[in-house]
């Protein structure tokens, strides 16, 4: 077995306060005044100190047509030059790493949640945002985030022994709701472009070739599309984001504050159009394949093409995420667990040692086959 002594620059995590640290404005226990929070496993507003909980009623299909209703894309554009002051939202920004944490309705940590930073919570500003229709709640509740967290750091080839300690504190990972894009639209497009027949003739010398005859087409194709998901905010990196595909949005429901008691409601960083200019890019692939299916043929040449889009109908949802950083060295590190289905990816330091004796096997084990390979009269 191999040991691995602590490096002498790994330095234990910080405390970094659990997904309760300020007392609940919102939720107070009535039997022992603690701070309530949304218990995943039970649908319940829970007290983590005396047990009590209140069972929260499932939406009505009203809240529930609301949170999954489609808003119209340019009428919110709309809203937001005319600066309409329903939008106003308390915010307080990470001096850190620039995440916009919302401070209404519910409680912020006193640490940002994807960077461990102290908040400034006397820094809080208005902005004016599109407030999020619907959230997907939490599955996963901190137990079970924690234990998927921390299996995944367990079966990391080369980590550093300590790592392990370090994230198995409870309060390595923290529930943060990420805000999220979803576009629907119509597309219409015309092209102009080949269509190509190929076949296969023998020349002088009994070669198969093969050759295509192109012919000039035209037409037009329709496509439309459903719920294109684009990340409201860079806080979640772009190589981790990974899990964060595969939503189950059918069961959205309308943000009720006691959904949000005790996890980090983020304040999207990119907007409404940065978003659908995402989103627009993602259509170009399909209306690609929707041409060459209809141009047909074997081969296919697009030589113009003109799309116009329309109906442009878009959610803006929250989508919840357990985000675990730590610190290890002078390094800090981020592991991502998708909050409904539990999926996994982070980033993580490699043990030199670990490596330094693997490579030292691997040598030896070369050397000795190489040895062996040798022997005289062998
Ligand atoms: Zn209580
Ligand atoms: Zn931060």
């Amino acid at each position: 077995m191999v040991t691995d002594p602590l490096p002498t620059d790994a330095t234990p995590l910080d405390p970094i306060p659990a997904r309760t640290p300020t007392p609940s404005r919102g939720f107070p226990c009535p039997s022992c005044g603690a701070a309530m929070a949304y218990d995943p496993a039970r649908s319940a507003l829970a007290c983590a100190a005396c047990g009590h909980a209140r069972v929260l009623p499932p939406p009505t299909s009203d809240e529930q047509a609301q949170a999954l209703r489609e808003q119209d894309y340019l009428e919110a554009l709309r809203r937001l030059a005319a600066r309409e002051p329903s939008l106003d939202l308390r915010v307080v920004d990470c001096r850190s790493c620039g995440a916009q944490l919302q401070l209404e309705g519910h409680v912020v940590g006193s640490r940002c949640a994807f960077c461990a930073s102290p908040l400034l919570l006397d820094q809080a500003h208005t902005e004016r945002v599109l407030k999020p229709q619907a959230l997907l709640p939490f599955a996963l509740d901190p137990g079970a985030a924690q234990k998927v967290f921390a299996q995944w750091v367990g079966s990391r080839w080369f980590a550093p022994n300590a790592l392990k300690q370090t994230v198995s504190r409870a309060d390595g990972i923290r529930g943060v709701y990420v805000p999220w894009w979803t576009y629907d639209a119509q597309t219409a497009t015309t092209y102009r472009g080949e269509r190509g027949e190929s076949r296969t003739e023998e020349d002088n010398q009994g070669r198969i070739r093969r050759t295509v005859d192109w012919s000039f087409v035209s037409g037009a194709v329709a496509v439309p599309f459903d719920d294109i998901l684009v990340v409201g905010s860079p806080s979640v990196p772009e190589h981790l984001a990974r899990v964060l595909d595969g939503w189950d949005l059918r069961r959205l429901r309308p943000p009720a504050p006691e959904l949000l008691a005790g996890f980090t409601v983020e304040v999207y960083r990119h907007g409404l159009e940065q978003g659908f200019t995402q989103a627009r890019e993602r259509m170009e692939p399909a209306i690609t394949a929707a041409i060459r299916r209809d141009i047909g043929g074997s081969d296919q040449r697009i030589l113009e093409r003109q799309t116009v889009v329309d109906d442009i109908r878009f959610k803006h949802v929250l989508l919840p995420v357990w985000i675990g950083s730590y610190r290890f060295g002078a390094k800090a590190y981020q592991v991502v667990v998708n909050g409904q289905s539990g999926e996994v990816e982070g980033d993580r330091p490699y043990s030199a040692v670990k490596i330094a004796l693997a490579v030292l096997l691997v040598a030896v084990l070369l050397a000795l086959a190489w040895l062996l390979g040798n022997r005289p009269g062998g």
